[in-house]
């Protein structure tokens, strides 16, 4: 064998594997070049998840008919000469891999003019292989459009998701990039149909409202902070405002939507005494930084970086979010904001977020101070049950009454049981579901509509039989939108759609690994019992036997489902022999 230089568009096809393995990369090397190209209007459409089509256009810079050329040449910019201006980089791309990468991929048409030129000039490659260049007529900016990508490299296109979760990646991106570029208008169009669109100028939280389906700019407190490294400001979500998981922490850094695992722990850390164990806040956090103080490019597709001060980044933040969460709690207190309590209709009814804890005089419930959240089935500590085991047979407790308005005191013919209402509810609730047994849908007179992310909705529409099964009745309702017609006896109408959202947001979180049916049941069943609220006063004598005489009847009936116990035994002989001892004084 003899050592060959490998074609260019070989090494172009090699390199595209790694800049651009799925249609939504390429759309962000083509948002991003017409950002580093000025523009002001960037539109973006696509086909079959792009797929068969992606369109970038813009009104940016422009490039002359030789640069056009070059730059579907590798390793050509305009944006970096030598190796020391990687360190000072503010623009996007640099390695001038991206156009040839995707061009040596797809049927590629390149539309430029400058904005002093009459004309334009286009240029067309296929798999790598230029076909034609010549002068057309078009308005100042550039037009990319790439049909059939990974068209000649079947091997890739076996590797990509479904139409719709590839168009959800290109919708969430856009998403992204919108709210990044307040002075941009974005349009975002799927075969010939405007998704969003939004206009330049406008405050940040109209832009988030616009882009974010779900939110509304009264959920949100604005904040802008500059610490002597860095500057930071955006919004952030009212505690009484919280998702299941953190996939609404959205944070960039010098305009660029990026993953950062120090910044999203660092928010979370802030709202730590402000949402309930398990909550997670919405945030976007924006973050300005000498561009030499973080590294960009540890990764291809420059999603993560690295701050060179983390430890600060990391405290400064978290300290800045709880400063400003506590500002808001301050007056809230009497305000007429604070949420009432849940309706005492229903016996139990579900917690939304962080309501009951804002109550400053409420105690705080056991379950948010418990110890480290128990995973799965396991109990955190099970109770020894030293007197009597449960019996599926015969009820033996004689209820004596309610201590704490939390628990209720049973006498049994061994003992005394403290019984923990709300962890043995949510015992109940939680294997009840499981357990796909009585399923008490509840039609509504006027049905929820619901709008999702993309990524979300993807997740419904797979799991809508699942849903189904425990009791929810929802209809598709063109995409992205659903009508929610019935809701399980065990939530009240009000909570429906965060529930709903919630459930996704961890079936999205959690789920590609997992198993799917038990898996998701498993979910709504865990989100359904942790939310359970007991309304104390609500609960008479009988229903409290109830509940126990359920209790007893489950498969686990030590524990909740987190793991706190559902009673606690207190035998006779223990009872005698703390009776007996002597207290001594002094
Ligand atoms: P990079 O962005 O890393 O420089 P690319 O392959 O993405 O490499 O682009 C190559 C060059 O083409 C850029 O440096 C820029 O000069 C030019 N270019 C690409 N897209 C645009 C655009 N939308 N408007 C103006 N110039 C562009
Ligand atoms: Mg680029």
């Amino acid at each position: 064998m003899s050592v060959v230089v490998l074609p260019d568009n070989v090494v172009n096809q090699i390199a595209a594997g790694e800049v651009v393995q799925r249609p939504v990369a390429a759309v962000k090397e083509l948002i991003e070049n017409s950002l580093d190209a000025g523009a002001t209007y960037v539109e973006v459409e696509f086909a079959h998840g792009g797929k068969s089509l992606l369109r970038v256009k813009d009104n940016g810079s422009g490039m002359s008919a030789q640069d056009a050329g070059l730059a579907l040449e590798r390793h050509a910019t305009s944006k970096l000469r030598t190796a020391e201006d990687l360190n000072a980089l503010l623009t996007f791309g640099f390695r001038g891999e991206a156009l040839p990468s995707i061009a040596s991929i797809s049927k590629f048409t390149l539309r430029t003019r400058l904005q002093d030129q009459p004309c334009g000039t286009e240029v067309f490659v296929n798999s790598g292989k230029l076909i034609h260049q010549h002068e057309c007529g078009m308005a100042p900016g550039t037009s990319i459009e790439v049909v059939h990508l990974f068209g000649n490299v079947p091997a890739r296109r076996k590797f990509l998701k479904s139409d719709n979760v590839e168009a959800a990646h290109i919708i969430q991106l856009v998403r992204l990039y919108s709210i990044a570029y307040p002075a941009v208008s974005f349009v975002l169009m799927e075969e010939g149909r405007t998704l969003f669109s939004t206009t330049a100028g406008l405050p940040l939280t109209e832009r988030v409202q616009s882009v974010w389906s779900g939110v509304q700019a009264q959920d949100f407190i604005e904040f802008e902070e500059s610490f002597s490294d860095f500057s930071c400001q955006g919004l952030l979500s009212k505690p009484s405002v919280s998702r299941s998981t953190r996939q609404d922490i959205i944070t960039f850094v010098n305009g660029r939507p990026v993953d950062s695992r120090v910044l999203k722990s660092a928010i979370s850390e802030g709202y730590h005494t402000f949402i309930p164990k398990g909550r997670y806040p919405l945030v976007f956090l924006f973050i300005t930084v000498k561009p030499e103080l973080v590294d960009v490019n540890i990764h291809p597709t420059k999603q993560e970086i690295r701050f060179r001060n983390e430890a600060k980044v990391r405290r400064l933040v978290s300290e800045m979010v709880l400063e400003r969460l506590q500002e808001l709690s301050r007056p809230l207190e009497n305000t007429e904001d604070e949420p009432g309590l849940p309706p005492v209709a229903d016996v139990f009814e579900l917690r939304q977020g962080a309501a009951s804890l804002l109550h400053g005089d409420e105690p705080v419930e056991p379950e948010a101070q418990a110890p480290k959240a128990a995973v799965a089935l396991a109990p955190v500590s099970k109770p020894k049950p030293v007197v009597q085991t449960p019996t599926q047979e015969r009820f033996t407790w004689r209820y004596v009454g309610k201590v704490r308005r939390r628990y209720a005191l049973f006498e049994t013919e061994a003992g005394l049981i403290l019984f923990n209402m709300r962890a043995a509810h949510e015992r109940v609730l939680y294997e009840r579901i499981m357990a796909h047994k009585e399923v008490n849908a509840q039609q509504l007179l006027i049905p929820i509509s619901l709008e999702l992310q993309a990524l979300e909705a993807t997740v419904l529409e797979e799991a809508l039989g699942l849903f189904q099964e425990v009791g929810f009745e929802i209809a598709p309702f063109g995409r992205n939108f659903f009508r929610v017609e019935a809701l399980p006896d065990w939530i009240s109408q009000e909570q429906g759609e965060a529930f709903i959202r919630d459930a996704l947001g961890v079936i999205r979180e959690q789920g590609s690994q997992k198993g799917k049916g038990n898996f998701i049941h498993e979910v709504i069943a865990r989100l359904a019992s942790s939310r359970a609220v007991r309304v104390d006063d609500g609960l008479n004598e009988g229903s409290i036997v109830d509940l126990a005489k359920s209790l007893l009847r489950c498969e686990c009936p030590l524990t909740s489902p987190r793991g706190n116990p559902t009673y606690v035994e207190l035998g006779d002989s223990e009872i005698d022999r703390r009776m007996s001892i002597s207290v001594k004084t002094a």
